[in-house]
């Protein structure tokens, strides 16, 4: 082989080199946007009612969410639709329509973070994990409390034994039971 036809042969591999690379440019920035239209789920955000302190206090959680723990903002974006005040108790319905109580929404934004984390989680479990499967509110609380406990080990740095002791904590009180007693719900 010639000097020419070598050097003709390397010019056509650095040619299909540059395709293969312009290819795999144009692949990745397509993956790119589309996964940030996920993250922004424009037109999916969850409504949120109530005065502008409510709202701020929701927002602020939520945006510690968006920058700290995307994968939780992603499910509390997704499965919450409408998140409201109340004058009673904090809960979901399987719609994604969320209200939280005084003692959640003027708590920390990281705690109410923590609330948000886990009430995505029913709506979630309500549309996929449950569905067509007998369950029990006992295990409804239980799958959205090892959710929330996560996100506060993280948060608060407790050991995997402190989460477990929160959660049970939580679980011994019963309140799936006694809160909605209390209100005659
Ligand atoms: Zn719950």
């Amino acid at each position: 082989m010639s000097t020419y036809a070598r050097a003709s042969n390397f010019i056509r591999y650095l040619k299909i080199a540059a395709i293969v690379v312009v290819l795999a440019v144009l692949v990745v920035s397509v993956e790119a946007q589309t996964y940030q239209g996920r993250m922004i789920h424009e037109g999916s955000l969850p409504v949120i009612y109530g005065d502008d302190a409510f709202k701020a206090n929701v927002l602020h959680a939520m945006d510690y969410l968006a920058t700290n723990y995307p994968a939780d903002y992603e499910n509390v974006v997704f499965w919450l639709a409408e998140i409201r005040p109340t004058d009673t108790y904090t809960r979901v319905n399987s719609a994604g329509v969320c209200h939280l109580n005084a003692d959640d929404y003027t708590a920390s934004y990281l705690w109410l973070a923590s609330v948000l984390i886990h009430e995505a989680q029913h709506v979630n479990d309500d549309a996929i994990y449950f569905v067509d499967n007998p369950y029990t509110a006992e295990e409804c609380e239980h799958r959205a409390l090892n959710v929330q406990a996560a996100y506060l080990e993280d948060v608060n740095g407790w050991t995997g034994e402190q989460a477990d002791a929160w959660v049970d904590g939580w679980m011994a009180k019963r309140y799936w039971e006694t809160i909605p007693e209390k209100y005659g719900a």
